[in-house]
């Protein structure tokens, strides 16, 4: 027998990952006829491989060096296997192992050798070699098995065990021999597998396997749920003609296995068709399967249902999109879409106009009437608006009761008038709001691009502007952005931020407009009226600069100026005139609505600390600040009333409100006429009918702006009893006024 033969034939058989049991006899006859063979040879059957050099004689000296030397080259080969191997006598001595046995043990061949398990290894695992090695050598039969054994280096390791008998020429079992596998990366591999093939059994997402040419191989449980398919209804067919929703186009499919084929995976979102046609969105990854040569063996496709969550998304986007109350684009959708509009107008050379449109009145109609019957004027004006533009325009809600039109792709600049002008005649048309009828207008603000501003913010605030211009025309109406208004705007920001120095550097004072009694010509009262004295522009009147402090929070501090100024004249001529004097001091209704009673109480506190009567003070306010749904006017109002200060209502008749509405509110002790009654609707009877009426809710009036003898005249017919205008007096400053009252009454 030639070891190198039974080497070769050894090794070809190791080689192979999993020995069939055919490789597994042979192997071990081949073993047990060498161990039987070199025994023979050197006549010692019972230590095969234990030389006993003593033993042997010089005779035997040839003998003994060609069994050594066989020796050297079975144990070379031996520590040459993978898997560590091990052979025991029948009496269960270890006569033969190779390295990968010593590292397992922990031991040197030496120590191993000649030494039973009993000597070697814990009682536990004695015992378990021991009874199978037993059966093996009892039945005569290999046992495969699997052991987990822990090495010397504390790793745990799981071995194929194959213990097997071995034979000599005669048949007889000459011991045992065990291979033992490390199958330990298998396990934790089919571990893994297990877990897969578990995942893919149980889990809520759909898995689907194709072959290379996209035709389905496999899905799980999750994916026939889904689909409504079971696999065998859907096997060998490609995924897009069971699926396809008709949503997205071949490209798109196209574009997927592009993608998939050149960077191995794709994700997105699907639309999908389950069997009973219903469609569904499907978020999905597509995967290439790579063989060992690196070629596409078939692909797996995951995905999740996210109808559901897409609808929440559609949901959140159109809460974030659209106006929930009319259902329009919101401000912020608007301006992406008139940032589009540009984009495409800017690519086209055509141009782009811009609609802003603010009802009039609207607040008015909100404070009387309810915010619910508001709500509905508002989604009413919303479908007339949309009534009066076409499909590809846009109507957007941008708040409050200001909407906006995008009419794009505009050729000829006469459309946006007729637009304009129908949206205006629309909302002129009375609204049916539950019982009661309303009329609003509206003032409609006309921007274009390219023309009035290039970029969407910029356009939107010229729009805003032409509205501006359009209300102060008398609403009802639209106007164009030109470049005055422009010039107007940058002209109003430059003022607003001399505002903020004109306060500090002292540049208002007081003009004072004394008022007369009209029976007896005597002057008890006048009214501040503020002057800005502007380092470069002069005198700014106030009619140009409170919108602005309005509109900026600097009315505040410039509100307080006033109050302090004029009390502080309203004391030193209530003490010079006898009878008492009052001065009127107009507030502006956002003062109340910014800082409600917080400044009202500093000012009553400046009263106190600086000894002036209350009643020396009469503040006029308008009827905005009674009907203002942000302010709490009763209270307001009752603080003056406790601290003797009086109130005048000013302007009346300018309003929207009925007549009448001050009539909630018995603390006011004056009625201010509007001059649009004095001069315009010159009127005895409609005079003497609101004088009347304020006299018997215990008011008095007074008349402004009377600049004619004949209104003079009037008026005291009227039973008027106050009058203030430029037929008596201009407004004048405190010293000139201080002089006036020195010296005796101004007489008519
Ligand atoms: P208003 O309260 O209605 O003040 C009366 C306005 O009519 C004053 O204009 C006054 O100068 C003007 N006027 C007086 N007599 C005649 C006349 O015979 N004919 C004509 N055509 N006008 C006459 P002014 O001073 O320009 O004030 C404009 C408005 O500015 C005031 O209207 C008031 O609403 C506001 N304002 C003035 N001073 C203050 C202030 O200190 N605080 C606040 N919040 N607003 C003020
Ligand atoms: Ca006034
Ligand atoms: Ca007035």
């Amino acid at each position: 027998m030639h070891h190198r033969l039974l080497a070769r034939q050894l090794q070809r058989l190791m080689g192979n990952d999993f020995l069939p049991d055919e490789s597994w006899n042979s192997f071990l006859q081949l073993v047990s006829n060498y161990y039987y063979e070199v025994d023979l040879e050197r006549g010692l059957l019972e230590n095969a491989l234990e030389v006993n050099s003593e033993e042997l004689t010089s005779a035997n000296a040839q003998l003994r060096a060609k069994a050594e030397h066989e020796k050297a080259l079975l144990q070379s080969f031996m520590n040459s296997i993978p898997d560590l191997f091990f052979a025991k006598s029948m009496d269960g001595v270890y006569m033969a192992c190779n390295q990968m046995f010593e590292r397992a043990m922990g031991l040197t061949e030496k120590e191993i050798i000649g030494k039973t398990d009993a000597q070697l290894l814990s009682a536990e695992r004695v015992l378990s070699a021991s009874s199978i090695e037993k059966k093996v050598l009892g039945t005569n039969q290999q046992i495969v098995m699997e052991e987990w054994i822990t090495h010397s280096d504390g790793s745990k390791h799981c071995l194929e065990m194959l213990r097997a008998p071995y034979y000599g020429v005669d048949g007889k079992p000459l011991g045992l021999i065990g291979i033992g596998r490390d199958i330990t990366d298998r396990r934790k591999l089919e571990e893994q597998i297990r877990l897969s093939a578990l995942v893919y059994q149980h889990t809520a997402e759909g898995m689907l396997v194709t072959d290379p040419s996209y035709q389905i191989i496999d899905i799980n449980p999750a994916c026939a749920r889904m689909t409504g398919y079971a696999l065998e209804e859907v096997r060998g067919k490609s995924p897009e003609e069971m699926f396809n929703s008709g949503r997205q186009n071949s490209e798109f499919y196209e574009l997927m296995r592009e993608t998939v084929l050149q960077t191995g995976s794709w994700s997105g979102e699907v639309w999908a068709c389950r069997k009973n046609r219903e469609i569904f969105a499907k978020s999905m990854v597509v995967n290439s399967i790579l063989g060992d040569d690196g070629k596409v063996n078939g692909f797996v496709m995951l995905f999740s249902d996210i109808t559901e969550k897409k609808q929440a998304n559609d949901m959140i986007s159109r809460q974030a999109n659209y106006d929930s109350l009319t259902d329009l684009p919101n401000r912020s959708n608007f301006r992406e879409r008139l940032k589009h509009e540009i984009l495409q107008a800017e690519r086209a050379r055509s141009s782009v106009a811009l609609l802003l449109i603010d009802l009039d009145h609207f607040k008015e109609i909100n404070d009387t009437l309810g915010h619910l019957v508001g709500d509905v004027l508002l989604k009413e004006a919303a479908l007339r608006i949309s009534d009066c533009t076409r499909k590809s325009d846009t109507v957007a809600r941008l708040g409050g009761d200001e909407f906006t039109v995008i009419l794009s792709r505009m050729t000829d600049p006469k459309h946006v008038e007729v637009v304009a002008q129908k949206i205006i005649a629309r909302l002129a048309e009375p609204f049916q709001l539950g019982d009661s009828v309303v009329y609003v207008s509206a003032s409609v603000g006309i921007t274009v691009y390219p023309q009035d501003a290039l970029e969407a913010e910029e356009l939107l605030k010229s729009a805003d502007q032409a509205m501006y211009v359009a209300k102060r025309q008398g609403r009802n109406r639209f106007s164009y952005f030109t470049q005055g208004l422009q010039t107007a705007a940058q002209e109003r920001s430059r003022l607003s931020s001399d505002l903020r120095t004109a306060i500090l550097e002292n540049q208002f004072y007081l003009n004072y407009q004394p008022i007369l009694d009209l029976d007896t010509g005597h002057i008890h009262m006048a009214e501040a009226l503020l002057r800005w004295d502007h380092p470069t522009r002069g005198i700014v009147m106030p009619g140009e600069f409170i919108p602005l402090a309005e509109e900026t929070g600097l009315i505040m501090p410039i509100a307080d100026w006033v109050f302090r100024e004029a009390a502080k004249w309203a004391g030193r001529w209530n003490d010079l005139v006898p009878g008492g004097f009052q001065v009127c001091v107009n507030a502006s209704p956002v003062q109340f609505r910014a800082e409600g009673v917080a400044f009202q109480k500093t000012w009553i506190q400046y009263l106190k600390d600086n000894a002036i009567p209350g009643k020396c003070i009469v503040i006029e306010i308008t009827e905005g600040v009674l009907l203002d749904a942000d302010t709490d006017a009763l209270e307001i109002l009752q603080n003056f009333h406790n601290a003797d200060i009086k109130v005048a209502l000013d302007d009346f008749g300018t309003g929207y409100s009925a007549y009448g509405s001050f009539a909630k509110f018995p603390i006011i002790k004056y009625l201010k006429i509007d001059k649009s009654f004095i001069h315009v609707r010159s009127n005895t009877a409609l005079c003497e009918g609101i004088i009347m009426m304020a006299h018997k809710l215990g008011l008095q009036v007074i008349a402004e702006c009377v600049e004619e003898q004949l209104q003079s005249e009037m008026l005291e017919k009227a039973g008027c009893d106050f009058v203030q205008g430029y037929l008596y007096s201009r407004p004048i400053v405190a010293e000139q006024l201080d002089a006036i009252l020195r010296h005796g009454a101004m007489s008519r």
